[in-house]
């Protein structure tokens, strides 16, 4: 018989994973030893953190609500290894990683109001991370796995695997929470290079192609280029863009490789 479960609060988008068969492909999935220091955003009721804390070296869980902080972070401190700061991860980031001692795997149910703010700001310590296995809203994940001329591949899909390899391990549907989410959701596995695989001579430039390149998905390279408030290539750019990279511009952007784009970004103008 589960235990009783607090009402949950939407606005700090509390979905309580209740379904012991994703907590275990979670587990799985994180290959996690007594090397790691796991990192979670979101302790809730501490299901993951309890699973975590008996295979991980150390645990360090963040919750931004204080009455779950109050009555779930006494119980989570059975487990010697599990530390729970009281606060929201985005602006306690900085003092987590520079409180932590080498790569850390982030696992996590995370609440799907912040997903962005979330990854954004873990790319931005990807240097100190190994892995990140999220639960996220199925389409996220289908964003951040696609593989090119997929509709849900676009400028997140190329942003997240710049940095990291990415793969889906298994879906959740909605019954898999309390409450139950509208959106059905996935985990997804991402992990982190140690080194760039991809090297363009201005990661400025590659950004900004990507961003122009989706700005309007069902333009062409051709058009987005010249027309997005990222990129202004004019027709003569757009010419030499062209010939140097043998490229068709009049294909769209969901159609090219993040290599193909590293190749357009690396044609320099005087
Ligand atoms: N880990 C629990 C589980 O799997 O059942 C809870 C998951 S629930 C989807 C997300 C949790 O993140 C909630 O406990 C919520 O209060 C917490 N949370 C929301 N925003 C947060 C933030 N900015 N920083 C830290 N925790 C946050």
């Amino acid at each position: 018989m589960a235990a009783k479960l607090p009402r949950a609060k939407k606005r700090f988008g509390q979905n309580f994973l209740v379904a012991e068969d994703v907590l275990r492909k979670i587990i799985s999935a994180s290959e996690i030893s007594r090397a790691d220091t796991v990192l979670e955003i979101g302790l809730g009721t501490g299901i993951l953190t309890a699973a975590l804390a008996e295979r991980a070296g150390q645990v360090i869980s963040v919750e931004i609500d204080r009455e779950l902080y109050a009555e779930y972070a006494p119980r989570a401190a059975i487990y010697p290894n599990v530390r729970v700061i009281c606060g929201d991860f985005l602006r306690e980031a900085e003092n987590i990683f520079s409180g932590a001692r080498g790569r850390l795997k982030v696992i996590a149910n995370i609440p799907y109001y912040i997903t962005t703010p979330i990854l954004e700001k873990l790319l931005e310590y990807r240097a100190r991370l190994s892995a990140i296995i999220l639960l996220v809203q199925k389409e996220v994940a289908e964003r951040i796995c696609a593989a090119p001329r997929n509709s849900a591949y676009g400028s997140l899909t190329i942003f997240l695997r710049y940095y990291a390899d990415a793969r889906l391990i298994c879906l959740v549907p909605p019954e898999c929470f309390r409450p139950r989410p509208q959106v059905d959701s996935a985990v997804i596995r991402l992990d982190v290079r140690p080194e760039l695989k991809y090297r363009p001579l201005s990661e400025k430039r590659f950004f900004n192609i990507v961003r122009g390149a989706f700005w309007g998905r069902r333009k062409t390279l051709r058009n987005t280029l010249k027309q997005s408030p990222y990129t202004h290539y004019t027709a003569a750019m757009l010419a030499k863009l062209e010939q140097e990279t043998g490229l068709d511009l009049n294909r769209r952007g969901e159609t090219l490789s993040i290599e193909e784009f590293v190749r357009l970004a690396d044609v320099e103008f005087a």
